[in-house]
């Protein structure tokens, strides 16, 4: 496996006033996050909403600028770029946004603002990029005459369509997904991911699908980050993560998704308190204050994130190989 991206020490933290003269308050949006994607899979980033997950995959588009840390993708540092080199980097990492109708003109028809991403990026000339459009729009799922229609006469998941669209027409090598269904009804969610799946072979492409529903993570994921106040606890496999989750919030998370088979039913992990505010995070272990298995050492020191020979990586001091 090679990787595509990886992402080191990655910082952002914000200053705000807190109201008291001019002392301000820092709050720790990602704190110190690693992780590599690898080419051609699946990376999901799962976590309540809160935890970061939004804010790093917008630091990787530099849709948001990060505090410190790195972004290697072919071999260089992107958070370092300036805007020309940029440009191309751009046109290789694509973003789905959980509503799509948001960013879709509406007095223009869905041709043109597909082609609008082409004359941005300088592809193909009026004929091809007509041609181009149509294609990307037949391999979503649309036919010829949509390509006349406004955004407003598409539904919800018609329209997650077309930002995919959007996204393919510049053959990305990375798209990163951020709630892609989470507004769609569940019916509408496993068509929508059913054709990210489709179009990820086809396409060749690599995604970054940040959510906060498990079970819609767990099906698409070939490995998942968990993320807890802007931090990754544990990183695994989909599928050693759902069957030996290590870390307790990752327990607890999973302990909450629904299981239609009786047999394989957990106990229901129930934490306890709320998410700490991010404006005053927890000293130590940031999962102290709601850790069923904390010690006094949790409060003092926060734990380092470890590899393990499998692979996986947890970041808490009970955890042992
Ligand atoms: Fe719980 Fe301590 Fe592990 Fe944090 S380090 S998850 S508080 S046991
Ligand atoms: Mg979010």
């Amino acid at each position: 496996l090679q990787p595509l991206i990886e992402v080191k020490n990655l910082k952002k933290y914000f200053e705000i006033n807190n109201g008291i003269g001019k002392k301000k308050n820092v709050v720790k949006a990602i704190d110190d996050v690693s992780f590599t994607i690898f080419k051609g899979e699946t990376y999901g980033l799962v976590g309540e909403s809160g935890c970061g997950k939004s804010t790093t995959g917008r630091t990787l588009l530099k849709l948001i600028e990060a505090t410190s840390g790195e972004c290697i993708y072919n071999g260089k540092n992107i958070l370092q770029m300036k805007n020309r080199e940029m440009a191309e980097v751009r046109r290789d990492f694509q973003m789905v946004f959980q509503d799509p109708y948001s960013s879709l003109n509406p007095k223009k028809r869905i041709g043109q603002i597909l082609e609008e991403s082409l004359i941005i990026h300088k592809i193909g000339d009026k004929n091809s990029r007509t041609e181009m459009t149509l294609e990307i729009l037949k391999k979503v799922g649309f036919q010829e005459e949509h390509y006349f229609r406004y955004p407003h006469e598409f539904s919800g998941g018609q329209r997650q369509r077309i930002g995919l669209a959007r996204a393919l027409i510049l053959n990305p090598q990375l798209i990163i997904c951020d709630e892609p269904v989470s507004a769609l009804d569940v019916s509408i969610q496993s068509q929508v991911i059913n054709l990210l799946q489709e179009v990820q072979k086809s396409f060749d492409l690599t995604y970054l699908f940040i959510a906060h529903d498990l079970s819609v993570v767990r099906h698409i994921s070939d490995r998942i980050g968990v993320m807890y106040l802007g931090n990754i606890v544990e990183e695994a496999q989909t599928d050693e993560l759902f069957e030996r989750p290590l870390h307790p919030y990752t327990q607890a998370l999973i302990s909450a998704v629904p299981i239609s088979h009786p047999k394989q039913a957990r106990e229901k992990i129930k934490l306890k308190g709320e998410i700490p505010s991010p404006l005053n995070p927890p000293s130590g272990c940031v999962f102290h204050t709601r850790c069923p298995y904390a010690t006094e050492i949790c409060q003092s020191q926060k734990p380092d994130m470890r590899t393990f020979s499998s692979g996986r990586r947890v970041a808490c001091h009970l955890v042992e190989e």
